[in-house]
């Protein structure tokens, strides 16, 4: 299987993550692409290093706000006095109705959801390389491959049209899936990372077009907390076309499977011809980030039916932390998808 990667993933190094008060060093670090290599390396896949799409193609899903924030917003909190080495937001807007400020701390706090995404000087680099990269491995699905993988970091999928979160700062996944659909592909979007996607929900919510489907760890009890409950089904137009399983935490491999087939039958109902994948391993028994169960084989389990849809599939990666067995886990899970091919 081709593998998109690029080294300038590396730019960003997060130093810090506020869990339950206290201030720790990021899950989301650099250590974890070189433990997935380890992982593409050993399933004999061939590395492709990403093109540069330029511009486009995240403006397609991102606002130009949002986006000029991203780019400026390292520089810009550089020049205030006393500042940190990171980009952290201290204040929030109100939930229905925020002016938007002129000054970087307060539109640090209205384009970031949550405290997991301190931007440093390389965070932009990265994040724009990761994008190119989910890109490129559906380019490569465009033109025939029948699957690619996309090794990117940081993480995309809690990244909302105008909003980071959660260690994203890109929606890679969205944006895959939006260059797909400006090529009349019909692309149905199956998230199996641990965590609800909630960005790429929010970014297809009215939209009838993407279809958008999300198993992961209730909410009730685990991040993103504010979204990914059954309820939410879509609005307007896009009412029916966003599909949430919340499962218990500890979930394991069978009661996880039992799910996919409902995430599956609703994706071949769509009629789906291409299918984008937001491939958390976050829902390992190991993880750092325990909300599920999954085993290594288990991965296998999951790659094998969703490759039973028998779609042109771009896989992009988005959480699994450091764990000793993340290289296993993505090697697990790739196999198992060649084996159906
Ligand atoms: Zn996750």
């Amino acid at each position: 299987m081709k593998v998109v990667y690029s080294e300038k993933h590396q730019s960003h190094d997060p130093q810090t993550f506020l869990v339950r008060g206290r201030m720790t060093r990021s899950a989301e670090q650099p250590e974890r692409a070189d433990r997935l290599l380890a992982g593409i390396h050993a399933g004999g896949h061939t590395l492709v290093a990403p093109e540069d799409f330029g511009p486009g193609p995240r403006a397609a899903v991102h606002t130009p706000e949002y986006l000029e924030f991203l780019e400026t917003a390292w520089a810009r909190w550089q020049a205030l006095p006393d500042a940190s080495d990171e980009v952290i937001a201290n204040v929030r807007p109100m939930t229905g109705y925020a002016s938007y400020p002129t000054g970087i701390v307060g539109r640090a706090g209205y384009h970031m959801a949550d405290s997991g995404t301190p931007v440093g000087q390389g965070t932009w680099n990265a994040a724009v390389w990761a994008a190119h990269s989910a890109v490129h491995a559906a380019a490569l699905v465009a033109e025939g491959e029948r699957v690619a993988y996309a090794l990117c970091r940081p993480p995309g999928h809690h990244a909302y049209a105008d909003k980071a979160g959660g260690f994203c700062f890109l929606s890679n996944t969205a944006i895959a899936a939006e260059w797909l659909t400006r090529r009349r592909r019909r692309v149905a979007v199956l998230d199996v990372d641990v965590h609800h996607g909630n960005g790429t929900q929010g970014i297809f919510y009215r939209r009838p077009d993407v279809l958008t489907v999300s198993l992961h760890a209730d909410p009730a009890e685990f991040y993103p907390y504010f979204v990914g409950y059954a309820a939410e089904r879509g609005e307007g137009d896009g009412l029916g076309y966003n599909l949430n399983l919340p499962l218990a935490l500890g979930t394991a491999d069978d009661g996880y499977l039992q799910a996919l087939d409902i995430a599956l039958a609703r994706i071949r109902a769509f009629a789906a011809d291409t299918l984008v994948v937001a491939l958390g391993l976050d829902a390992y028994e190991g993880d750092p980030l325990k909300g599920l169960a999954i085993t290594t084989p288990g991965f296998a389990r999951i790659a094998q039916a969703i490759a039973g849809l028998k779609l042109p599939t771009v896989l992009v990666q988005e959480g699994g932390y450091l764990a000793p067995e993340l290289g296993d886990n993505i090697r697990s899970f790739l196999t198992g998808f060649e084996s159906r091919l």
